[in-house]
């Protein structure tokens, strides 16, 4: 019998798998794929997120972008500067595998799984039925992603919406003559992204409106246009959960966190951030609460509550910057606004530290 079994590798299962193996847990770890694996991800990490991990994650750098170029539509680019690093660009394979070394140089059970059946919670456990074996723990924490099976499993409601985005690398002989940039001049409430790393260049669309279909033909038109290539690699399509503010209802012993929870923000689809952090809080309402499985639940939703308020602020700008995308970008084109959020970004804010100088709390508005 395990402390806690997490179901998903990635930035919010590893998070909440560290705190817990610091601590002395018993903890299993079941995936689906063999690491390393690719998941659909630009693998853009903000300072904020950069300065969450408990380990130092700069190995797993490929750039540091300390310039970024916006590009509205129907008027000229702009950029917006830092002398401190804006954005730090990983490869998601590199950065996942990275973190599960970490736990498993901690003492981590890993075990590649097949399809889960079923999950039973009782009184005192929490049972895990794959095709072919069983698992058994105090607690369970779904960190299994925007399709989480954990969460259709548990789940009876919906409480979350889903995005979408595209993305594939485009091997590029110098990849360090482009600028990270947004580009939202292409299609309404969408944008399309350029990361550049070490050796490729990450291009993208992410897309507010769930009805627009992103094709890889998007992907191959942009490349040509932006880039005069159509090399491209590892294309690949995935949702993205948002609505995560929602998230209230739970059983006793079994929690979701990161995507699963509907934790990425609406704007401009930042998910790693929320991922490490709601895995960090769920591990430490574990170990606060000396085993009385009330107070799991009870602690885990008071701790996420800033985040949950930050996300619900994301999600009120996000719909207002895809209405009205000319004005906020001209907004953000004024020094005094861009500096504040290009001076925050880089101190490692969040955005509504930025805007109201301390996290968001709902009588703001
Ligand atoms: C195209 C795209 C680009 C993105 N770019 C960025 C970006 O630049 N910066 C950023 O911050 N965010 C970005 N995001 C969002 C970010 O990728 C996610 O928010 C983040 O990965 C969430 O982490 P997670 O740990 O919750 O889930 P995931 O990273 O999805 O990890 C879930 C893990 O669970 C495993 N799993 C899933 N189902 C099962 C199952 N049934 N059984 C066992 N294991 C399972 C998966 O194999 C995976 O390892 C992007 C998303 C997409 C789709």
């Amino acid at each position: 019998m395990f402390d806690v079994a997490i179901i998903g590798a990635g930035p919010a299962g590893t998070a909440a798998g560290f705190d817990l193996l610091a601590k002395g847990l018993k903890v299993l770890v079941l995936d689906k794929y063999e690491f390393p694996r690719k998941k659909a991800c630009a693998g853009g990490i903000t300072p904020k997120a950069y300065h969450l991990f408990r380990y130092d994650i700069s190995s797993v750098i490929k750039k540091e972008c300390q310039t970024i170029r916006i590009t509205p539509f129907n008027k000229k680019s702009f950029f917006i500067k830092n002398k401190n690093t804006l954005c730090y660009m990983t490869k998601r394979e590199d950065l996942d595998l990275f973190s599960l070394n970490k736990i498993i140089e901690k003492g981590v059970d890993f075990r590649v799984i097949k399809k889960i059946r079923s999950i039973k919670e009782t009184n005192s456990s929490v049972e895990i039925h794959t095709d072919s074996e069983s698992f058994k723990a105090s607690y369970l924490i779904g960190a299994d992603g925007a399709n989480s099976i954990v969460r259709r499993l548990i789940f009876s409601g919906r409480f979350y919406k889903k995005q979408f985005a595209i993305e594939a690398d485009v091997k590029m002989e110098r990849p360090d003559m482009f600028q990270m940039e947004f580009d939202f001049s292409k299609s309404k409430n969408c944008y399309y992204w350029i990361f550049p790393k070490d050796d490729h260049v990450n291009i993208g669309v992410y897309c507010v409106d769930s009805k627009v279909r992103l094709t890889k033909q998007l992907l191959f038109d942009y490349a040509k246009a932006r880039l005069h290539s159509s090399n491209l690699e590892a294309i690949k399509g995935y949702p993205l959960c948002t609505g995560g503010f929602h998230y209230q209802r739970d059983s006793k012993r079994i929690f979701l966190a990161g995507d699963a929870a509907g934790l990425t923000e609406r704007l401009l689809g930042e998910g790693i951030y929320f991922a490490v952090k709601s895995g960090q809080l769920v591990a430490r309402s574990i170990i606060e609460s000396e085993k009385h499985a009330v107070l799991v639940q009870m602690l885990y939703l008071k701790k996420l509550k800033s985040i949950q308020a930050d996300l619900r602020f994301y999600d009120l700008v996000s719909k207002w910057f895809y209405k009205f995308p000319r004005v906020s970008l001209k907004l953000l084109s004024f020094p005094f606004v861009r500096n504040r959020f290009v001076n925050g970004y880089a101190d490692g804010k969040t955005i509504t530290q930025i805007i109201f100088g301390k996290p968001y709390s709902k009588k703001k508005l």
